[in-house]
């Protein structure tokens, strides 16, 4: 319960509070409590309050349970009539209690593993209770495969909706187990009043703020929440336009991309460009040649040939003389892409740099040094192409693959190198059109649909953790055909922890030539076992996610995803995204406990689709983190569905 942790010898008076405060001034919150609401992003009573729930539900006041109701979600007042308790498997335990309503109609509400209540509420006791109404034989219940919410007692008797927080990762205490928590905003918010400070005084009214947290009804709710949206479009818009008139009032490079410079590029590339790549490349030369510099989006799902578009765009930018970053979000992934490109311009008279931290650092200086003096170069490199110390003699070209890894600070930083580069993001994760608009609205997307022949869409298969046995006879299969077998994990574990790397190392070594990878072993241990994987010395690779990015082993045909139901849907679909590059079709099984995320990916291979529902299972807020986007978490505006106000405001910010 939240209440843990509570120190009761720090809590300042209410008087005191400001917006800036700690939420540790809060009763009930303690350093453990702290430290969970910073993991989820809240620091200050400012976070608190602007932390809006994601979805409201309606609610009927009822007077006894009716038919029509049931269903949905009602509120009801009654006294205790009886209770009786039980315990069930796994310690866990259930108080039922039975109720009578005002004109005496009987009603239940079970609650899990709240055995105290049993005590708190003899026969008697007046309460009121929100909950689903459901029917189980002739009975009523007030919440039971719902939990039902016991009303706070000083609760404002008006409130017609009911706000469900969102989920916190993968701890949902918030919405389910502590409902106090859910509701203790919505009183603060009315019982006490955050004195102004220098911070707060850009805080809308409270009232807002109350109608966001406890809602009266619903038309209050969206007057609030439309006023919020607002503010936030809008400061969306003036930071997108604010880059977009910076970028175009530049003057870019105007390079020309003539057809027989065309031509040279296509015969450097092992293989003719699909139809896809070949548009896009067309679309892309077209913004090379433009008056401003080139600020592009190319979108494609995994495997649709991204970097080869990119390669070939660098190679026009290098041919006219100018330096080309290549920025990747792994050590691995830059060192592959950089010996990929470097194989495909043997002979050429481009330089082929690969900069990450794993170098030394006389190493980097002497690179550092070759860069600053200029040359046609094209370097690869991790956060470590964003470290002060490197500078570029010319730098023409920025392209940031895998996007989403960087922070908008992050790609700024790596463009303020040059002199107005022309910049390229790429990823892999397609972005509706809705939040394309509000996290590129001042980029030109591209997008790849069609995939290189021969390569076809993994399928991936659910399999429940307790078939195990199957996945390691599938594992043992693939490898007696000749394929490879990639194991991701969701941790590291390096103290055997379950679900972690390192044992699933263990249990697997036993059976089949292993090796390892995670982000805590240096990048040269990292890169040997990916190379005896790629070479075939080994079968199975074991790893965390840093095998989610760009990994090329085309004689990978299985990919096993253990605790599956850890994974984001974008995450087990750039995984299986990995094996099947070869000329045999791949297979993806998804072990671990059903949910929808493993539902989804498993019903289509459609990156457009499933990125769909992410952002219906998500919420467009944490598609949008701050780390992804550079800005404020969208808290009242929903890109999906505030579509038309985004595009009133965009223009409206355009115009001014
Ligand atoms: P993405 O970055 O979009 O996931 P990659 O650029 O890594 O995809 O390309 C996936 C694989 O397909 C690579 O092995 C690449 O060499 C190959 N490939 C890309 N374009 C073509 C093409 N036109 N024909 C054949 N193979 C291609
Ligand atoms: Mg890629």
């Amino acid at each position: 319960m939240a209440a843990a942790g509570g120190n009761e010898a720090t809590v300042q008076s209410p008087t005191t509070w400001t917006a800036a405060s700690p939420l540790t001034v809060l009763p009930g919150v303690g350093p453990v409590v702290a430290r969970r609401l910073a993991a989820a992003g809240l620091r200050t009573l400012r976070d608190l309050l602007q932390f809006f729930p994601r979805r409201y539900r309606p609610l009927r006041e009822l007077i006894a349970p009716v038919a029509d109701a049931v269903g949905t979600l009602v509120r009801l007042q009654g006294t205790v009539r009886s209770v009786r308790s039980a315990w069930l498997p796994g310690r866990r335990s259930m108080v039922t209690f039975e109720f009578a309503s005002a004109d005496g109609t009987p009603f239940h509400a079970a609650f899990f593993n709240q055995p105290w209540l049993r005590k708190n509420w003899p026969p008697g006791t007046e309460r009121g209770l929100e909950g689903q109404l459901e029917r189980d034989g002739r009975r009523s219940y007030c919440g039971k495969r719902a939990l039902p919410l016991p009303m706070a007692p000083d609760r404002a008797p008006c409130s017609c909706v009911i706000p469900r927080s969102r989920a916190w990762g993968r701890r949902a205490w918030w919405s389910g187990s502590a409902p106090c928590w859910r509701r203790s905003i919505g009183r603060r918010c009315r019982c006490r009043r955050c004195r102004p400070d220098s911070t707060s005084c850009t805080l809308p009214p409270r009232e807002l703020f109350l109608a966001m947290h406890r809602p009266t009804d619903v038309a209050t709710h969206e007057r609030a929440r439309l006023h919020f949206a607002v503010r936030e479009a809008v400061a969306l818009f003036a930071a997108v336009e604010q880059a977009r008139r910076a970028r175009t009032a530049r003057q870019g490079w105007s390079f020309a991309t003539d057809a027989p410079l065309a031509e040279r590029i296509r015969a450097r590339l092992p293989f003719a460009l699909t139809a896809d790549q070949d548009l896009a490349l067309a679309a892309l030369f077209g913004r090379l040649r433009g008056p401003a510099a080139m600020g592009a989006l190319l979108q494609g799902d995994v495997g649709t040939g991204k970097t080869a578009v990119a390669v070939a765009v660098a190679l026009a930018v290098l041919a006219r003389g100018g330096q080309v970053a290549f920025l990747a979000p792994t050590e691995i992934l830059a060192a592959q892409q950089a010996a990929a490109v470097a194989a495909w311009l043997g002979g050429s008279n481009v330089e082929v740099i690969l900069l990450t931290a794993a170098l030394t650092r006389a190493e980097r200086q002497a690179i550092g040094e070759r860069l600053r003096t200029g040359g046609r170069h094209l370097v690869f490199g991790t956060h470590a192409l964003l470290s002060a110390s490197v500078a570029f003699a010319c730098l023409a070209l920025v392209v940031i693959d895998e996007q989403h890894r960087f922070g908008v600070d992050q790609r700024m930083a790596l463009v303020q190198k040059g002199k107005d580069p022309h910049v390229l993001v790429m990823t892999a994760t397609p972005i509706p059109r809705t939040l394309a608009l509000t996290m590129f609205g001042d980029l030109d997307v591209v997008t790849l649909r069609s995939r290189p022949p021969g390569r076809r869409p993994v399928p991936a298969r659910f399999l429940a953790t307790d078939r195990w046995p199957r996945v390691l006879r599938s594992i043992a299969r693939a490898i007696r055909r000749g394929g490879r077998v990639f194991v991701v994990c969701p941790a590291v574990g390096e103290d055997g922890e379950k679900g972690g790397v390192v044992r699933m190392q263990q249990v697997l070594a036993t059976r089949f030539k292993t090796a390892l990878v995670h982000g805590r072993l240096p990048l040269a241990e990292r890169q040997a076992a990916i190379a005896a994987f790629a070479r075939g010395d080994t079968d199975v690779l074991i790893g965390t996610t840093v095998l989610e990015v760009g990994i090329d082993v085309p004689a990978a045909t299985l990919m096993v995803v253990a605790a599956a139901e850890r994974f984001g849907i974008g995450q087990l679909h750039q995984l299986r995204g990995r094996v099947g590059r070869g000329r045999r079709r791949g297979l993806c099984i998804l072990c671990g406990v059903d949910g929808e995320r493993v539902r989804a990916v498993s019903r289509t291979h459609d990156g457009f689709e499933l990125a769909e529902a992410d952002l219906a299972l998500r919420g467009s807020g944490e598609l949008l983190g701050t780390a992804q986007s550079g800005f404020a978490e969208l808290r009242a505006l929903d890109p999906v569905d505030d579509l038309g106000l985004l595009l009133r405001v965009r223009a409206a910010v355009r115009d001014r």
